[in-house]
């Protein structure tokens, strides 16, 4: 199927052909045949800007390779890498073994790791640092303010079954707050208070850990691994578009998600 997306035009005006882009043969030549279809859905509702970006950046990428070539012997047998991305071969890794749902969602966010990567580490930037930084404020709980907010959004995430069941969004939870304990407490009551009987049991229950990074991995993983991770969880959101879910971003993270918004735009126009 054909996706066609352009920008509005005038009469009389030729279309912008560029803007047509095919997502169904995008990942045609780097994705496994098993998981092709679904990394295809996975983007299908991408917006006319992140997919200029994906398909001009797509050059400069070294391809997707599973993880098991970098499988290594340790004294407690074969140990295989989870899904990553890699700066050096700027290339990505994938766990083949997951199921083809789970693989496109993993898939969109270490292309959000490329992305960061290719436009010069964009995470890093003083504009991205200070809007992470502002954000976090928001619920630092040292304050009253900062306690109500995350109170707040505790509630609010509790109602709202998009934003509970995206690891996109828990795992920028996870670095903005640092593993704050009394959030994560309060998101597996919120599992642990479901039944079967409830529409959304699975989808609790799956959040019932609330997927995000460890601490040790914020304080002594790669060189500033939260606003990495946060900046490819973003990406990966505006890949996905659901509406609820960008809402949910822009209510709670403000300073983020404009800084990315126009870093999204800006790289848009560089590559158009
Ligand atoms: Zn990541």
């Amino acid at each position: 199927m054909q996706t066609e997306r352009r920008t509005s035009q005038k009469e009389g005006e030729a279309p912008f052909e560029s803007c047509a882009i095919d997502i169904d043969t995008l990942f045609d030549t780097m994705i496994p045949e098993t998981f092709l279809k679904a990394v295809e859905d996975g983007f299908q509702n991408a917006d006319e800007g992140i997919l200029q970006i994906v398909s001009q950046t797509i050059p400069y990428f070294n391809g997707v390779h599973s993880t098991t070539l970098k499988a290594t012997i340790t004294s407690n047998g074969l140990s295989i890498p989870v899904s990553h991305f890699d700066p050096n071969s700027v290339s990505i890794y994938m766990d083949e073994t997951k199921e083809s749902y789970e693989y496109m969602r993993t898939f969109r966010h270490e292309y959000g790791h490329f992305v960061d990567h290719v436009f010069g580490v964009l995470s890093e930037s003083t504009a991205f640092c200070e809007a992470f930084n502002k954000d976090a404020a928001l619920y630092d709980v040292s304050t009253i303010d900062g306690e109500m907010r995350l109170k707040t959004m505790q509630a609010e995430i509790a109602d709202n079954i998009h934003a509970f069941a995206s690891e996109y969004v828990t795992d920028i939870i996870s670095a903005l707050t640092h593993n704050d304990t009394s959030f994560i407490r309060k998101y597996t009551e919120n599992a642990v208070q479901t039944t079967s009987s409830d529409p959304f049991y699975y989808e609790k229950m799956e959040g019932a850990g609330m997927s995000g990074h460890s601490n040790a991995y914020w304080d002594e993983g790669p060189f500033m691994s939260q606003q990495k991770e946060v900046f490819a969880n973003l990406f990966a959101v505006k890949v996905e578009n659901n509406p609820i879910v960008q809402e949910f971003i822009k209510e709670h993270f403000p300073s983020l998600n404009r800084v990315f918004e126009q870093m999204i735009k800006e790289c848009s126009i560089t590559t158009a």
